[in-house]
């Protein structure tokens, strides 16, 4: 097979030509799965650059963007404060292995959001969030069973991806290669929304507040109660992955507008703003398990980055009182338009939310679960739903199991071209269905 050539200097750059030389040297031509597009068909946009609410691919197509990845662009793309805050960072110096002021006031600014978080520790993504959380729960209660609940995700480390949605689930695996029986077997799978039983031998209960990863499903009323009340008679520790909610759903995330109190967090993604950053934490007697207080071991070079750190608070910032009425007015629009779009075509589809999360499932019914989620899932539809928005310049999450993430930066005009792009696509796939 002939190696495949950059183009000849003056050529257009496309995405195709990319997407070609990209497979040659990266897996699948991505660095991380999903966005390959193996579900949704086609070859994806490369993209050049970002601004607002609107990223443009290498070719020069503008999309209004809803994946604003994945969820670290609540405030759109290179919004001017980030800009500005990482330029200056970067300026002195981009990693130096010892205490920065801004991890400081990056902590303190989450713990002063988030009810009942006392400390945190700073890593560089949620997965390592989610996996040194159960290390934490493990060593502090000297227990080793963890519960996970079906369709939720908590990155990729071997114990957690058990039933894993977003990125496991776009691949139609059920589970992953390379995943030993003795790695998962500690991790017990419960269905969500449904209360598990949880006994004296559980470390930790792990739950998305609101599942994200499977579309977006929200909690039963009374769900996350449950799981409190079942972790406070066990001794369980109930964690809460907000790696998604997060700062998100209100200025102290699904905590705060749930109302229950887990016994760790998880957060990634908006605390970032768009830099690798995760973190960890809960109260002080439990985070003083970990090393170098206790004897839970858990460190990172690049923890606490300068750039990450900058790029978070700038965010945190920006994300006052007036900023989450305005995300979630912006959500209310957008689930409006896109219900009338399908009933105006007779597509049968809901578009959940809840705060500015939004997802987007075809049938008649809102999903409680996985296995609700991924009967949606098997209708078909998200694909050419997702290739007719993306040739009217609107970007979905290329899977049917991710959030659609609106940003601060989609304004009424955004939300309105993406409604119209809507009728004109739902149009598109009742008439292939009839
Ligand atoms: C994205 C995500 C993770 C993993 O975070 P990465 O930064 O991709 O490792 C964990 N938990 C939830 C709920 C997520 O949405």
């Amino acid at each position: 097979m002939a190696e495949p050539q950059p183009p000849a200097a003056g050529a257009p750059l496309t995405s195709a030509d990319l997407f070609e030389r990209a497979c040659a040297v990266l897996p699948g031509g991505v660095n991380s799965p999903v966005r390959a597009f193996g579900s949704v068909g086609g070859t994806p946009y490369f993209v050049d650059r970002g601004r607002g609410a609107h990223v443009w691919d290498v070719e020069g197509n503008r999309y209004i963007d809803y994946v604003q990845s994945y969820g670290p662009g609540i405030l759109g793309h290179a919004p001017e404060a980030i800009v500005r805050a990482v330029a200056a960072a970067a300026a002195d110096g981009t990693s130096f292995g010892a205490p920065t002021e801004r991890e400081v006031r990056l902590a303190n600014e989450m713990c002063a959001r988030v009810p009942g978080l006392e400390m945190l520790r700073l890593v560089s993504s949620g997965t390592e969030a989610a996996m040194s959380a159960v290390r934490l729960a493990r060593g502090a209660t000297g227990r080793d069973k963890i519960i996970k609940f079906a369709g939720c995700y908590h990155g990729h480390s071997d114990s957690l991806l058990a039933a894993g949605g977003s990125g496991v689930a776009n691949q139609g695996l059920s589970g992953c290669d390379g995943v030993t029986p003795g790695a998962v077997a500690d991790t017990v799978v419960a269905p969500y929304n449904v209360l598990p039983e949880v006994d004296e031998e559980t470390a930790a209960v792990l739950v998305e507040p609101v599942a994200a990863n499977m579309g977006l499903v929200a909690p039963a009323p009374g769900f996350l109660e449950g799981l409190r009340a079942a972790c406070d008679r066990t001794g369980a520790l109930l964690v809460f992955d907000e790696v998604i909610t997060g700062f998100r759903l209100a200025r102290g995330g699904a905590t705060e507008f749930y109302g229950v109190r887990p016994d760790l967090w998880c957060f990634g993604k908006v605390i970032g703003g768009g830099l690798p950053v995760g973190a960890f934490g809960g109260s002080r007697a439990l985070m003083s398990h970990l090393a170098p207080l206790g004897g839970v071991y858990q460190a990172g070079t690049l923890s606490g980055n300068p750039l990450a750190t900058a790029a978070g608070l700038a965010t945190l910032e920006a994300l006052d009182a007036t900023a989450y009425e305005q995300l979630e007015a912006s959500a209310v629009r957008l689930a409006a338009g896109l219900e009338e779009a399908f009933a105006a075509a007779g597509v049968d589809a809901v578009v959940p939310r809840v705060g500015s999360l939004l997802g987007l499932f075809f049938g008649g019914d809102t999903p409680r679960n996985f296995d609700e989620a991924n009967a949606s899932v098997a209708r078909g539809l998200y694909a050419p739903f997702f290739g007719a928005m993306l040739r009217r310049g609107v970007a979905l999450a290329p899977g049917p199991y991710e959030a659609i993430f609106v940003s601060l930066a989609h304004r009424a005009a955004d939300i309105d071209a993406t409604i119209a792009a809507a009728t004109q696509a739902a149009a598109e796939v009742a008439a292939a269905l009839s």
